[in-house]
């Protein structure tokens, strides 16, 4: 740190050997892995708990009164309580497992749209990702909802002015990034928390970056719903977490029916178990959350603070070497942003660009990044992404420069 209080022992090359893929080549390159912000690798502890699991411990959960149900349904709800320990939530009670960020903000939009009157009002702001855009233009389109949108000023960061003026009687809850997929910047959800609060609506915070970049503290952003991704923390596809107020998710119907959500079943009416059990019809995805709650533990063994401000060196690293290439335009420039990289190269597609890169071996990505509304206003029709990691090094955001540079030139 500049004022040299925390002293740091992270290394990136000692992160970097626990990840087994980071050694292969990629058209005979050494790979340089720089789409963190589509999906993170995955450390040897986490694929050596899953085959763990499926070859010592494994069973259904909840169900068995049999030995290694019961040890399957422990690491299971272990995992649950390390992600309310990565939240700081209030208790383990408030974590409920889904399959990714997608299915944990559709399922809050599906309860609210239960709830929610012709005209009534959500709020999202114009860098949203389309998993917090989609879910709430389908209560638009089925429950007459009407979508609103917080401005994104021209340096990526949020009008907060703005979104002031749109809070109202009829705003029911206010949806927003904790940090950007495509511009790397790091949101107020603290500040816009408790102007939603103070207006009486509900906010979800969108961490699926945020969790991995940014600090996902629920008690201290004050919202009621955040929702976070397993795959994009160093955990396996298919499972992430909706973290809830109790009362929020108490107010909350289910989501979907099935086995293990309810108390008791009769031919002419049902009762639901509380939550979190309430929203987890159906067997859970038990070896991905296992495998994510060793992914957090995994994660959180390095310090936050010296993880971030490693890839956010490695980030100016690399905008300091382009400074001066008057082709190249940078998306998103705020105050105290995270460690994505997007950008326009005049004159080429984004595709192209990230196809000429991958021959030396770098992997970006390129398109809209799931954020078409954002890229309209940020007036591009696709750009191009390079998004680092704390196993990321100074030698590959050099690779990506090389790699950009001469991209670049097969243009001209
Ligand atoms: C990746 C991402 C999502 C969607 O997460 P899935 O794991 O694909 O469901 C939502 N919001 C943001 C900001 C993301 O980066």
């Amino acid at each position: 740190m500049a004022d040299g209080s925390v002293v740091t022992t992270f290394d990136p090359y000692a992160v970097r050997a626990q990840f087994p893929i980071l050694s292969r080549q990629v058209n005979g390159r050494p790979l340089v892995y720089l789409d963190n912000a589509a999906s993170a690798q995955k450390p040897r502890a986490v694929i050596d708990a899953l085959t763990a699991t499926m070859e010592g411990g494994y069973a259904n959960v909840h169900r068995g009164l049999h030995t290694l149900s019961n040890e399957a349904t422990e690491a299971f709800e272990k995992a649950r309580e390390i992600v309310a320990r990565f939240l700081n939530a209030e208790s383990p009670e408030q974590v409920v497992w889904t399959k990714g960020g997608t299915e944990a903000i559709n399922l809050v939009a599906n309860g609210l749209g239960l709830q929610i009157q012709p005209g009534d009002e959500i709020i999202v702001s114009e860098m949203e990702h389309h998993s917090n855009i989609v879910p709430w233009h389908l209560l638009r389109e089925r429950r007459g909802a009407v979508i609103r949108w917080i401005p994104v000023r021209d340096d990526g960061s949020l009008d907060m002015a703005a979104y002031a003026d749109l809070l109202g009687p009829k705003t029911r809850m206010v949806a927003v990034t904790h940090m950007s997929n495509v511009l790397g910047t790091i949101n107020p959800v603290a500040e816009i928390s408790r102007l939603a609060h103070a207006a009486g609506a509900q906010v979800l915070i969108d961490g699926c970056q945020g969790a991995v970049h940014a600090t996902p503290d629920v008690q201290a952003i004050d919202c009621d719903f955040y929702v976070l991704t397993g795959h994009k923390l160093f955990g396996p596809t298919g499972i992430g977490a909706l973290y809830g107020k109790a009362e929020a998710l108490e107010a909350l119907p289910p989501y979907q029916g099935g086995g293990e959500m309810i108390e008791t079943v009769e031919q002419d009416r049902v009762t639901y178990a509380k939550p979190p059990h309430r929203f987890e019809a159906g067997t859970p995805p038990i070896l991905e959350a296992i495998g994510l709650g060793v992914a957090l533990k995994w994660l959180t063994q390095y310090d936050r603070a010296a993880v971030q401000a490693h890839e956010h060196a490695l980030y100016q690293h690399a905008v300091d070497r382009l400074q001066g290439q008057n082709w190249l335009r940078i998306l998103g420039q705020a105050e105290g942003k995270g460690a994505i990289l997007t950008f326009a190269v005049e004159g080429a597609h984004a595709h192209d660009v990230a196809q000429i890169m991958d021959r030396y071996g770098v992997a970006v990505r390129a398109g809209l990044h799931c954020a078409e509304p954002l890229a309209k206003r940020m007036g591009v029709t696709s750009s191009t992404r390079a998004s680092f990691a704390l196993y990321n090094t100074v030698e590959d955001a050099d690779a990506f420069v090389d790699a950009l540079i001469k991209a670049r030139n097969f243009f001209v």
